[in-house]
């Protein structure tokens, strides 16, 4: 793919174009974390990470959140087109699997870096607050909590690719698979099941970041634990255990409380 290529596509189409494809991989990834998670969990081989209920309109809510982060990431490739319009950035002309491999493999480990210093400054006091609340409403997360996102911190995220395309000329396939893959393991992480035996769990996020929402601190990283190891932010396994009692407790007694005939 050359430069003048991409300088000839409409910016609108740019923009369309993106928001329909985040509109699709979303779409597809929600459905398929959703539906493997009932068929494992009805089969016995997976089990819920939060037990808990999962409170009404709360995905309806995350729909219309997640429905603007996609307008964001979508309309936002506006940037990295008119980087390389204007020559602030460049693609590799061809996709050389090997190329492709190690390129995403790099992004996938500067994702977490950016992930981890963004997602940790958005739990200073006042940013929680203002920005990142809206993404933490989801206590017990669903598949479709991956995006719902204040619009600011969709911002944020979105601007993920920008760094290294400044200091590196990627191939079109690894820079169209890097939100694949990422949103991939963004629903396995929101998803709330738990089905691989512990000794591959570090191939899965689902656990660190159900404990992340769980507790409303620690486990600021994405896929890989690097990040939160090396700055002393890592949860224990088992630090959502007292909230999740209390919370099933309490579900238990309101059942019991709002059963017919029960003693007021
Ligand atoms: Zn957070
Ligand atoms: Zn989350």
């Amino acid at each position: 793919m050359q430069a003048q290529d991409i300088a000839s596509w409409h910016p609108l189409a740019v923009a369309l174009g993106g928001v329909a494809y985040f509109a699709a991989i979303y779409l597809a990834a929600g459905l398929i974390g959703g539906g493997v998670r009932a068929v494992l969990l009805r089969a016995g081989r997976a089990r819920a990470l939060d037990p808990r209920r999962v409170p009404a309109g709360q995905v309806a809510r995350e729909w219309r959140q997640s429905a603007l982060s996609i307008v964001i990431f979508g309309a936002g490739l506006l940037l990295p087109w008119w980087m390389v319009v204007h020559g602030w950035a460049a693609v590799h002309a061809s996709n050389p699997p090997a190329r492709v491999l190690i390129e995403l493999l790099a992004l996938l480990v500067w994702n977490d870096i950016h992930f981890y210093a963004v997602h940790r400054t958005l739990h200073h006091p006042r940013l929680l607050r203002a920005v990142h609340m809206a993404h933490h409403q989801s206590v017990v997360t669903t598949p479709w909590s991956t995006y719902a996102f204040h619009p600011v911190e969709a911002l944020l995220l979105g601007s993920v690719a920008i760094p290294p395309m400044l200091v590196w000329h990627f191939t079109p396939l690894a820079l169209a698979l890097l939100p694949v893959l990422s949103l991939t393991y963004n629903v396995i992480g929101h998803a709330n099941f738990r089905a691989l035996p512990r000794r591959w769990q570090w191939l899965s996020n689902a656990h660190d970041h159900h404990l992340h929402h769980a507790c409303h601190r620690g486990n600021y990283g994405f896929l890989f634990t690097f990040m939160d190891r090396w700055l002393g932010t890592q949860l224990p396994p088992d630090a959502a255990r007292a909230v999740i009692d209390a919370g099933l407790a309490r579900e238990t007694r309101e059942a019991r409380d709002a059963a017919p005939g029960a003693v007021r």
